[in-house]
């Protein structure tokens, strides 16, 4: 594959478990040094709200003292964006002029959360929003809304009549991407091949997280397809994935090995997927950065790929975690170096789920069984429902377990 380096993440040893120990004791005390306990449940504070960028893409930024969870509760229609923003509350000033694509914006109080509305001067819609955890300087949270012109005349209705109408908060996307397929086989078990697991378990976690309701889910593939690894990315990038989860099935030299296993992207292929991305020339305009200065431009990108690195370990660790409660068998540590190509997107949590390895009778036997497949899966969708309600940042450790490779 393209010799990246990764991380695994499985069983976690004792020296892990030191490890995250020690991690969540250094989070506590930063969070002390904030003066803001989160576990006491104190409102945090929006700073500011600012902007960059220009009438084509606009970026919203704003600052908070603590961090939070948005949910939008209007993406664009009608001319407005709105977002709510848990646990903090509306700065000092609370109206102002916009910039770019946006006219000018407001912020109310809402209860235990912020109402954030943007008045449109065009028709425009979000790209993509995240959270950004202090570094690199800055002492503060910072949520950011990146906003694109849609080329529509907007269509306005009466301030009132929004408040009615409007539509529930966006469901996240969730893109599901069936490992191999096509030209591309993958491994062979002694009776079914990579390919053809794989994209019956992405069907089968497909209708897991559909029946919930709570997910939008799309698919790279969902036919023998073949589906090169970049475009897979770059498809997922281009729909504004909040998530993206690819499945696939191991292969080893030795019968008896066996058990599931999770993979992100590593410090050292983060960096590595930073030079490819800034290679190309238009890397600025694809992930809506001012474009102006390179240095700040590059800046702004590792502190989103910090970000996204953050939320997809998590999400790593909340998987292992569900697995682990069903029982579902588990590869035992170990060091492998890995070209994924599909764990690149700077921008996008991601991860890399091995369900098993399809040369082990045992784990063969399960990956194409439909009742052993539908359990995996619900454990899959068990850990990115509990993904999704865990906050950005409220569970990042200072040294994750990766750091014991
Ligand atoms: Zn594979």
């Amino acid at each position: 594959m393209h010799g990246l380096s990764l991380i695994k993440l499985a069983r976690w040893s004792v020296r892990e478990r030191c490890l995250a120990a020690a991690g969540f004791v250094v989070f506590c005390v930063a969070l002390l040094a904030a003066g803001r306990g989160l576990a006491s449940g104190a409102m945090g504070e929006i700073l500011r709200v600012r902007f960059g960028g220009d009438a084509e893409r606009t970026r919203v930024v704003i600052d908070l003292d603590r961090t939070t969870r948005g949910q939008v509760i209007q993406a664009g229609s009608d001319g407005h964006v709105v977002l709510s923003l848990a646990g903090v509350s509306p700065p000092d000033r609370r109206s102002g002029d916009g910039h770019g694509l946006v006219r000018d914006f407001r912020v109310a109080g809402a209860g235990a959360a912020s109402r954030i509305e943007l008045d449109l001067a065009t028709s425009a819609e979000i790209e993509r929003r995240f959270l950004l955890p202090p570094g690199d300087g800055v002492a503060h949270y910072r949520y950011v809304i990146d906003l694109k012109a849609t080329g529509r005349a907007p269509t306005r209705s009466t301030p009132r009549a929004d408040a009615r109408t409007a539509r529930p908060a966006e469901r996240p996307l969730v893109y599901i991407d069936a490992g191999h397929g096509g030209r591309d086989p993958g491994a062979q078990g002694a009776d079914s091949r990579e390919s053809a697991v794989t994209l019956a378990a992405a069907l089968a976690l497909k209708q897991e997280l559909e029946r919930s309701g709570r997910y939008r889910v799309r698919l790279t593939r969902d036919s023998d397809a073949y589906v090169d690894l970049y475009r897979r990315v770059a498809i997922a990038r281009q729909a504004g994935a909040d998530l993206f989860i690819s499945l696939h099935a191991d292969a080893g030299a030795d019968p008896a090995t066996r058990g599931a296993s999770v993979y992100t992207l590593s410090e050292q292929g983060a960096g590595r997927a930073v030079r490819e991305f800034t290679r190309g020339e238009n890397w600025q305009r694809s992930l809506n950065l001012p474009g102006r200065d390179a240095s700040v431009d590059r800046i702004l990108l590792d502190m989103t790929q910090r970000a996204t690195q953050n939320r997809s370990a998590q999400l790593a660790r909340t998987l292992l975690g569900e697995l682990e409660g069903a029982d579902h068998p588990l590869l035992r540590r170990s060091h492998r170096d890995a070209g994924l190509a599909v764990l690149l997107a700077p921008d996008v949590p991601a991860v890399l789920l091995e369900m098993g390895f399809i040369t082990n009778p045992e784990d063969e036997r399960l990956l194409n069984d439909s009742r052993a497949r539908r359990r995996l899966m619900r454990a899959v969708a068990e850990g990115i429902d509990r993904y999704f309600r865990e906050p950005a940042g409220e569970v990042q450790m200072a040294g994750t377990p990766a750091g014991a490779n």
